[in-house]
Parts: structure tokens; sequence; C-alpha cells
């Protein structure tokens, strides 16, 4: 109960549940995919009485416990995937350096030169994840709740990306039990569900940020209430949406902070936060609080979201190390400019959907072509349509397909 208002509201609480205090039992050991050295069984309570003084923090701060707890679990999955992917990427490069194939080693071949290169690309950038919010934790950083999810689903897809490759490189040995990677694959699709699953995750992301732009909108609209006194930051703030509707910079730069020689990927880095700043106030302006509900826009938010922040933390990264004159520097300077400029691309390419009226068509397709499925209970609607087959020609494209596809039919 409210003590101000008396009104009755539900809060989450989090206590110490010992298995003594009775009505706690679990189900069986489950049959996993993967991680079959741990234990995971379904936990039930019935009636179970808790004292008062297993209380976990106050009274209704339940989900912040929670959130703590999954927060450190979050961060740490980054660290520990980072270690995964060195080990598959060992494993790739073992074979690609001695394999022949065509009369030479397979590591001489473009197709496996890119796989090896973004294999080692996305290992870097989980890494420098990992070592950006250890660093901020060692700093007393207190608030990290949204760079640990992001590193959460970036490196549990970085991981499962560099697995996938890795039994690529490999070819037929890699599909192999004996080549280890196959358990290794299975151990990972876990992490892209547990801990809060990246869907879920990548809306997390994305509503805090308009959360806090939409803070940002209320102050100027505040400050606007008043604009004599404030004069200076109404027209400071009218020119950068101005400049940056023009397409020009407002004057953000990471100049001082990026190494000389990451310069361009630092331009790039800027160009794509002004863009993305830009669109994320035309979204919040268009949907206000409905933006909850826009999950199709929430998703390219959200990666948008990732893309930046990996693009900070691998230009932070190298260039400390540029910095350094450390012997890595210059194959670092190489894995961030790559990243950097697939990165960029990709965020701009999402600020286009964002904007585009086809894309909002496409969302609409998607959500019927579900709302379709969902209807009739999968595949039966495909099954309906196939089953009219002998009045279509032989030769239907469409048809071929299916044919190839489904051929029990
Ligand atoms: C091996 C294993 C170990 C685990 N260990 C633990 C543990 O130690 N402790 C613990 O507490 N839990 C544990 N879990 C549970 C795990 O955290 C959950 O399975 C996970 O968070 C997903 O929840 P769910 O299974 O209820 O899926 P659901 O919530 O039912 O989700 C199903 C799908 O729907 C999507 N979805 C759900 N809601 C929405 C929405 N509002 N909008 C859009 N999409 C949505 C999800 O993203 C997902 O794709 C474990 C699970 C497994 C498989």
């Amino acid at each position: 109960m409210d003590p101000k208002t008396g009104e009755m509201k539900d809060k989450i609480s989090a206590f110490v549940v010992e298995r003594s205090f009775g009505g706690v039992t679990h189900g069986p050991p489950e049959k996993k995919m993967g991680i079959k050295a741990s234990n995971t069984a379904e936990v039930y309570f019935d009636n179970v009485r808790v004292p008062a003084d297993c209380l976990l923090g106050k009274v209704g701060e339940g989900f912040k416990v929670a959130m703590n707890i999954l927060n450190n679990g979050r961060f740490g999955m980054a660290a520990a995937l980072s270690g995964t992917m060195k080990g598959v990427i060992t494993k790739a490069v073992d074979h690609a350096a001695n394999r022949t194939q065509f009369g030479s080693k397979i590591h001489n071949y473009g197709a496996i030169q890119e796989k090896i290169a973004r294999m080692t690309v996305l290992q870097y950038v989980t890494e420098s994840m990992a070592y950006m919010i250890s660093g901020n934790m060692d700093s007393g950083a207190t608030e990290f709740q949204i760079e640990a999810a992001i590193s959460k689903i970036f490196a549990s897809e970085a991981a499962w990306n560099v697995t996938d490759e890795c039994i690529q490189v490999m070819g037929g040995m890699g599909y192999m039990k004996d080549s280890g990677v196959e358990r290794v694959m299975r151990d990972l699709r876990i992490f892209r569900i547990f801990e809060g699953t990246n869907d879920i995750l990548r809306l997390f992301v994305a509503l805090n940020g308009f959360q806090n732009a939409g803070n940002q909108l209320k102050s100027l609209q505040k400050a606007m209430k008043n604009p004599i006194g404030n004069a200076g930051l109404l027209a400071g703030e009218i020119t950068k949406r101005a400049k940056r509707k023009a397409g020009f910079s407002t004057g953000l730069t990471l100049q001082g902070s990026v190494h000389p020689e990451l310069a361009h990927s630092g331009e790039l880095t800027v160009k794509a936060i002004e863009q993305f700043g830009a669109v994320v106030e035309e979204l919040l302006i268009k949907h206000g609080k409905k933006i909850i509900d826009e999950q199709f826009v929430l998703k390219r938010v959200a990666d948008g979201a990732i893309d930046l922040y990996a693009m900070v933390v691998v230009l932070s990264r190298a260039s400390r190390s540029l910095s350094q004159g450390d012997p890595t520097a210059q194959h670092e300077k190489m894995l961030c400019e790559t990243w950097c400029v697939e990165a960029h691309d990709r965020v701009m390419t999402d600020i286009k959907s964002l904007r585009s009226s086809e894309s909002r068509q496409l969302f609409k397709n998607m959500r019927a072509i579900s709302a379709a499925v969902v209807e009739t209970g999968g595949w039966s609607l495909l099954t309906l349509w196939v089953s009219k087959r002998t009045t279509l020609p032989e030769s239907e494209s469409v048809w071929s397909l299916f044919r190839f596809t489904l051929p029990h039919l």
C-alpha cells in the first residue's frame, strides 16, 4: 500500500527462499540441446511461507534486485564468449592453414579470408565491449544496464556467427562430433535466450534510448515556455536540428578523443550518431508514448544503437593501442576501420528504413503474413494453395520451388 495515497499496488519484491521453508519442489532435470553439465529444472512454489527477514533489499524493489543480478550475468557473457570465440577461431585457422584444395591451402582463398577476417573482427568487438564495461565498473559506474544488455546481445550473436563460420571453414570435418565445434554450437544456442531473450533485450535497449531522448525533448519544451530566459539553449538546439536536417555536421566531433590514424572511422561514427539522433527524435515526435507498441521500429532502433556502441568501443580500444604504440596497434587499427565502415553503412540503412514509407508497407506485410499463418495454424495456408497445383502450369516458377522443398506433397 502506498503510505501517502493509501492506494494498493502490485509490486515485485525479492526474497531468499530456502527449501526448508516447505512448499518448494522441483521438476526432473531437463533434457537439453546443450550445456548438459549444468542441471536445469523447473522450481515450483506452493504456499511457501517466507520469514520477513528473508527480504532482499526493500519491499517493492525486487525488480531492481533482479535487474542488478541480470546486469552482472549479461556483461560477463561478453567476457566469457570472447574466450569461446578465440578457441573457435584457432580451430578454423588451424584447418584453413593445413587443408589443401584445388592445389592451394584454403586460407589463400578470398572466400575463406573474408570469413576469418569477419570472425576476428567480431571477437575483437565483443572483447572490447567486455573491457569497456568492466573498465567503467572499475571506475565506479553503477548505471550500465543498457551497455550490459547490448554486450549480451552482441556477444551471443557474434559467438553464434563465428562458430557457424568455423564449421563452414572446416567443411565436412566441422560437422563431425570429433571436431568439437558442434558441441560449442549447441552450448552457445542458449546464450541468445537466457538472461532475457535478445529480442526482449532489443526492446529494452531501444525503449531506454527513447526515454532519454524523450527527457531531452521535455526539457526543451520546458525551455520554450521561457524563450527569453533560455534563448542561448534554444538557439543552439534549433541550429543543431537545422544543420542535421540539411545533412551538415552539428559540431559534434571525436577529434582529440580518437587517435589521428583513426580520424576517418571517428568521422563515420559521428555522422552515424548525428543521423541516428535525428531519426530517434522524429520517431518520438511521430509516435509519442505509443512507440512502445512499434516493435518493428524498436528492433531497428536497437540494431542501430548496438552498431553505434560497438563503433565507439572499438575506436576507444584501438586508439589506446595506437597511442601506447602497442605491437598489435596496426592490426587493431584495421579491425576497427573494418568494423566502422560496415557498421556505419548498416546504421545508415536502418535510418533509411526507419524513415521510408516502403518499410512501413513492409512491416504491414509482415504483420499480415504472420497473422494469416498463425490463423491457419502454420503451413496449412500454403498446403491449401499447393493442393490446387493441378490448375497451375508445370513451368510455374513458384510451384517448381514448392515441389523442390516439399516433395512429400
Ligand atoms: C537452459 C536454461 C537455463 C535457464 N536458467 C535459468 C536460471 O538459472 N534462472 C532463471 O530465472 N531462468 C532461467 N532460464 C529461463 C530463461 O531465462 C527463459 O527461458 C528466457 O528468459 C525466456 O523466457 P521464456 O522461456 O519464458 O520465453 P517467452 O517469454 O515465452 O518468450 C518466447 C518468445 O517470445 C518472445 N516474446 C516474449 N514476450 C514478448 C513481447 N512482449 N514482445 C515481443 N516478443 C516477446 C521472446 O523473445 C521469445 O522469442 C533458463 C532457461 C534455459 C533454457
